[in-house]
């Protein structure tokens, strides 16, 4: 068995934690030690690192792990049946426990661009979580991916939550949430997996809101999210002409609106945070995107931090 449960934490508190990917370059690789050594300064429950749809980054991903063990912090990794066989994923998963990383985010991952399947042996995350159970007991505590508006490309949000159910039976013990910007759908949908016998915690994702374009394309180029109001009033005042995503935008103000823009958008975020764990959920997860300035602002600011 795992030798932290987050689960049991989250009995007892909300609990904080990050979310990193696996730099592409040496440099970024050395640059994050430095990163995962202020944002553990928060004391996080765990920092969990993202996985690569094909294991393409596995190698990276080990190694972000293990310096996020030697920070002093549970790693927590993201894993995904793109294109993984059952003996692909039992070696794998058996070198993540070899090296002390015992929690594990179960996720199908995307299809790879262009193609309608995983290409692995598996189709959907509850049979990796099924799958994990019987090869490796209690050993891993698993993760699995919730979305309040519902997946990009489930039949309805009532099938999506009995999704969520089976990953509960087949033996999950907590829910990652995707991003949402949507208080009221995120209530629904809290409301909706209890009555529907869903019990396991729920760790929000919370997508920092810091760059217009960044902001735009993770909740569109494979979510399909809301922006609600509130952060598309923002996006509207402080637009960059002609838009965000121009390489060589001509606005003048550009420096000064990217400025005001991550200001607005901390303001934002942080009272995102403040509504969420208002409704008594059992964690924040931020996705920490690699940066530990912006996040220490929110840290600081919301007034979440666990540390003494
Ligand atoms: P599933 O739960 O398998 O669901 C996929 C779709 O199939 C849904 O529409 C669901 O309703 C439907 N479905 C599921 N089971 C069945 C069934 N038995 N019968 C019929 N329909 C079914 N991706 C990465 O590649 N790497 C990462 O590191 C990563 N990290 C993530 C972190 C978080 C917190 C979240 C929320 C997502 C992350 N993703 C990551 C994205 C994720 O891989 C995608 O959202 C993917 O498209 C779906 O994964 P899932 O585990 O939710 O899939």
């Amino acid at each position: 068995m795992s030798a932290v449960k987050l689960t049991d934490i989250m009995k007892e508190r909300q609990i904080l934690s990050f979310e990193l990917f696996p730099p592409k370059t040496e440099k970024g690789m050395n640059n994050l030690s430095g990163t995962i050594d202020h944002l553990c300064e928060f004391r996080p429950d765990y920092i969990s690192v993202t996985y690569g749809a094909g294991g393409g980054n596995v190698g990276a991903n080990r190694e972000v792990c293990n310096m996020i063990k030697k920070a002093g912090t549970v790693p927590v990794t993201h894993f995904t049946v793109i294109r993984n066989t059952k003996e692909g994923i039992k070696s794998q998963l058996e070198a993540y426990l070899n090296e002390g990383v015992d929690h594990i985010l179960a996720l199908r991952g995307d299809f790879p661009r262009g193609e309608n399947s995983t290409g692995g042996d598996f189709r959907y995350a509850t049979d990796l979580v099924r799958f994990i159970r019987r090869e490796f007991g209690e050993k891993f505590e698993i993760a699995v991916a919730g979305s309040p508006e519902g997946h990009i490309a489930c039949r309805s949000l009532e099938a999506d939550i009995e999704v969520l159910k089976q990953k509960q039976d087949n033996g999950a013990d907590y829910i990652m949430t995707q991003l949402c910007w949507n208080m009221e759908q995120f209530k629904y949908w809290l409301d909706a997996i209890r009555k529907a016998g869903v019990t396991m915690p729920v760790d929000v994702g919370v997508m920092p809101v810091l760059d217009q374009a960044a902001t735009i394309s993770m909740a569109l180029s494979r979510n399909g999210c809301v922006i609600e109001r509130e952060l598309s009033r923002i996006i509207s005042k402080y637009w960059i002409f002609p838009n965000p995503f121009d390489k060589e935008p001509f606005d003048d103000a550009l420096e000064q609106k990217k400025a005001d823009f991550k200001k607005a958008g901390i303001e934002y975020t942080i009272k995102q945070i403040d509504r969420y764990r208002s409704l008594g959920i059992n964690g924040i997860h931020l996705y920490a995107l690699n940066k530990w300035r912006d996040i220490t602002d929110i840290i600081n600011e919301s007034g979440m931090c666990t540390c003494v």
